[in-house]
């Protein structure tokens, strides 16, 4: 009696979360790049998972986008195992993911960019084309204007700054509505105006959406984070605010011996 009313919580539990990570494990040849690491995503939440390098945190990210495949342990989605699907099928799904060096068609416009981003196969039935246009256009414009980029719709993408390619590279995922958004390191090698204004672009997007980022830079995990997750050796080490894990002896020991 007592087993079941827990597995009827947990199961519920697993309903409230966008993201449930229970037990992961991945071994290459042996080692665990990933270790029995289990997580927990809220709605609406931005997660940052900080760590020192090979700690695991790419990895994670491609275990839950199915790149990798894990050797032990869960993932859940809105409740529902993703653990054995295919990468379309996790996309398809609704979880997007960046990865670390930005993979925009640098021939192309912004405008042209964003555009081949939004997702095919809507509105296949009885749409007329012109409204079908219109969807589109209206999106890619919207999208411009959260990335800081709707003066820039007619530059070709190969000619933006850095900063500017990583925000266009998250605009063609915002367009396709990810539920859930995976960030790889979004940050590297902006300048600081370029930090600020991404951790302003992050705020505005966390409606009706989870946001995982990994990030090194302290000041930029400070100005977006809900929770940090700190991974140590393919595990959490530490988890809570900003302010907890900062003063947790265990992640401060990990920093300074490194
Ligand atoms: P982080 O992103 O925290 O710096 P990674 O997740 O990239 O760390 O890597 C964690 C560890 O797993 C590293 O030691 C890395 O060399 C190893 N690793 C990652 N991917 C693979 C792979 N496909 N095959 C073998 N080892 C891997
Ligand atoms: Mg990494």
């Amino acid at each position: 009696m007592q087993a079941q009313e827990n597995q009827q919580a947990r199961k519920s539990d697993a309903r409230d979360f966008v993201l449930s990570v229970e037990g992961l494990t991945v071994s290459f040849d042996g080692f665990k790049a990933v270790n029995d690491l289990s997580f927990y995503v809220e709605e609406e939440e931005i997660r940052v998972i900080i760590g020192p390098n090979g700690a695991g945190k790419t990895t994670v990210l491609d275990l839950i986008c199915g790149k990798t495949r894990s050797t032990e342990g869960s993932i859940k989605f809105r409740g529902k195992e993703i653990t054995k699907q295919k990468e379309h099928q996790i996309v398809h799904g609704g979880i997007g993911r960046k990865f670390q060096n930005p993979s925009i068609y640098e021939d192309l416009t912004v405008y042209e960019n964003l555009e081949i981003s939004f997702p095919r196969g809507r509105n296949v039935f009885g749409a007329l084309f012109f409204k079908r246009d219109d969807e589109v256009d209206a999106a890619v414009r919207e999208t411009a204007e959260t990335i800081f980029l709707d003066d820039q719709l007619d530059s070709v993408a190969g000619l933006l700054s850095h900063g500017q390619k990583q925000w266009l590279e998250i605009g063609m995922l915002l367009i396709q509505k990810p539920e859930l958004l995976m960030l790889d390191e979004p940050v590297a090698g902006m300048s600081v105006a370029e930090r600020k204004k991404t951790a302003e672009l992050l705020n505005r997007i966390t409606k009706g959406r989870a946001v995982i980022v990994i990030e090194h830079d302290m000041q930029f995990v400070e100005d977006i984070a809900h929770r940090v997750t700190v991974m140590h050796q393919g595990k959490v080490l530490s988890e809570g605010s900003m302010e907890r894990v900062k003063n947790d002896e265990k992640v401060i020991e990990v920093y300074l011996g490194h």
